[in-house]
């Protein structure tokens, strides 16, 4: 019975141990001096759950606020672990951009940042590039795996998949992949960009694995993507060893195909401003030279819309949701299917033991940071 204790409200500082056993439920305090708030701070939500020795998942959400299927699934999830259903640790930030995350917004009001493009963060920053001083300087280096939950946006809508950033090292590349696969979603996109500067990046420097998701998106959620976040997060904690195999969601259908996204050629952007009307839906197949969407300009009925065609062959994985449309915004991207470079790496990396054998590492690697923490947040 000594796991069943459960704490409410605890406050903790940049620099604070989070506890390793038990349940807790608290804000990382994050000092943001403001007009009408001298001695006031950002609360970032976090939960930890804690049972003695094993891997460490840290699951977040509300990178960007305005993504709400990982949030609420997350929360569900915090509330239902107990630390006797797991092995190990589950740090659990639903809403890592907390100040973007109460506003419904991409980016924090307070700063106009992106939080998942300011890794590795400042600690002497504004808010988000301390909150990612903290996500990638304190959390990170505890956890061997990260789950980072993202969907649209108010902007965009997917088709729902896990995803994992391409590598050009092939073995760290069959790890997200396999991680993305242990997901169970219906499909794996892996992406390409920003990667220094995002929790890919972040997570590779503190020596863990991160798995992301694109879920739904256009600001809104539904059950059924909501159900595939929680299903999803139970799924990788189970292929860790976190939590039993119980708690995992069988495949029902067969995952339907690994896509990648090739940076240039997949993406369709408005080239004039206009109310973009989509000429396909999410999961089509499509060929090169084939209409993407049509940009109106209503105030000048006598000319015909601008149209906007697909520079390559592929399927549609992403819309944009919003109609009004500027030169610069992304209209649809696609992507192709993928071809393993290797596939015995990426049968190595489905067995989880790599994943053991990083937790053993990572031990001895928490107790060497921690000096450098303490000087940095002072
Ligand atoms: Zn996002």
């Amino acid at each position: 019975m000594k796991h069943l204790f459960v704490q409410s409200n605890v406050l903790f500082n940049l620099a604070d141990k989070l506890p390793s056993d038990g349940k807790t439920f608290g804000y990382v305090k994050v000092p943001y001096s403001s007009d009408i708030s001298a001695y006031g701070f950002v609360a970032v939500p976090i939960a930890i759950i804690g049972n003695g020795d094993g891997p460490t998942a840290l699951l977040m959400a509300g990178t960007h606020g305005d993504e709400y299927e990982g949030q609420i699934a997350l929360a569900r999830i915090a509330r239902t672990l107990t630390p006797d259903s797991i092995t190990g640790r589950v740090i659990i930030v639903p809403m890592a951009n907390s100040p973007a995350a109460n506003a419904g917004l991409r980016n924090s009001p307070i700063d106009n940042l992106n939080l998942n493009r300011i890794f590795p963060g400042d600690v002497r920053g504004m808010p988000t590039a301390m909150i990612a001083s903290y996500i990638e300087r304190q959390l990170m280096p505890m956890a061997d795996i990260v789950v980072d939950l993202h969907s649209g946006g108010h902007s965009l809508r997917y088709l729902p998949c896990a995803t994992a950033v391409y590598h050009t090292d092939a073995s760290e590349r069959a790890r997200r992949i396999a991680l993305a696969l242990a997901f169970g979603a219906p499909s794996v996109l892996i992406q390409h960009g920003f990667e220094e500067r995002n929790t890919t990046g972040a997570a590779r420097r503190a020596g863990a694995v991160r798995v992301g998701t694109e879920l739904g998106g256009a600001a809104s959620t539904e059950k059924a993507l909501v159900d595939l976040a929680i299903g999803g997060v139970t799924n990788t904690l189970a292929w860790s060893g976190i939590v039993s195999e119980s708690f995992a969601t069988p495949r029902t259908t067969p995952l339907e195909a690994i896509y990648e996204v090739k940076p240039e050629s997949d993406y369709v952007y408005a080239l004039s401003d206009g109310l973009f009307e989509p000429a396909v839906h999410l999961g089509d197949k499509v060929n090169e030279g084939d209409l993407a969407g049509l940009l109106h300009d209503p105030s000048c009925m006598q000319n015909y819309p601008v149209e906007a065609r697909f520079k390559a062959k592929g399927t549609v994985v992403c819309l944009r949701a919003l109609a009004n449309s500027k030169r610069g915004d992304c209209l649809v991207h696609l992507a192709q299917n993928f071809q393993a470079r290797s596939d015995g790496e990426l049968r190595e990396a489905q067995s989880s033991k790599w994943l053991q054998d990083n937790y053993r590492r990572n031990r001895p690697r928490i107790s060497k940071l921690k000096p450098n923490l303490r000087k940095g947040s002072q």
